[in-house]
């Protein structure tokens, strides 16, 4: 199986998903000064005691937050495609996600929800979510987030069809007093018979606004 490039930005092989837990401090980076800088430019004593070990704590949380771009969508998935006379909808729903917004790096988060129609192949139920998870640890906007889950499933799989459904909530808005109603914001990417057939649409907002969570 051939990836186009654009899901691995960085060539690097690859941590595994759950980096970054390790308490150990990293060594100093770009980061670490550049955070320093910041304290002082925003009129902050970067020496004082609650502040020292910022710059590390902030490094180590990008390092987090970002691994998406060191993620291998290849190694991700690790084989878990399995042929599978199924031919009818597949939904993983309401599938937490945190992301860092482009423009202002602040967080927006909500949920995925994701569907698909098999053409004789699926995948294992545990690898939507890390998929999801892949594309929310970049910086992000939301609809090319959107985007990216769906494509990379309809590549991978060769389904009659994908849809992904977003559901965000903005701090860039939310915390700088834009109207609230405008903080909150659903995306989506229907592909294949999810955007021909209006009535398998229909079915499938249903199921995702039945029980949903809340
Ligand atoms: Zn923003």
């Amino acid at each position: 199986m051939t990836m186009p490039s654009i899901y691995t930005k960085v060539a690097e092989p690859l941590k595994d998903f759950v980096v970054a837990e390790e308490a150990h401090e990293q060594n100093e980076t770009n980061i670490h000064s550049a955070v320093r800088d910041i304290l002082y430019e925003i009129g902050e004593d970067p020496q004082r005691q609650g502040l020292l070990k910022t710059p590390d704590r902030v490094a180590r949380m990008f390092d987090e937050l970002t691994v998406g771009y060191r993620t291998d969508p290849i190694k991700l998935i690790n084989g878990a495609l399995f042929d599978v006379e199924y031919n009818d909808l597949v939904l993983v729903k309401d599938i937490e996600f945190y992301s860092l917004c482009e423009h202002h790096m602040l967080p927006f988060y909500g949920r995925a929800h994701v569907a698909y129609i098999p053409d004789g192949k699926v995948i294992g139920l545990s690898k939507i979510p890390r998929i999801v998870e892949m594309f929310a640890r970049r910086l992000q906007v939301q609809e090319r987030m959107t985007s990216e889950i769906a494509h990379l499933l309809e590549e991978v799989l060769q389904p009659q069809g994908v849809a992904v459904v977003v559901e965000g909530s903005h701090m860039c808005s939310m915390m700088r007093g834009v109207k609230k109603a405008e903080a909150t914001m659903t995306t989506r990417t229907l592909l294949g018979k999810f955007h021909d057939d209006r009535e398998l649409r229909s079915e499938l907002f249903a199921h995702i606004a039945k029980d949903s969570g809340n």
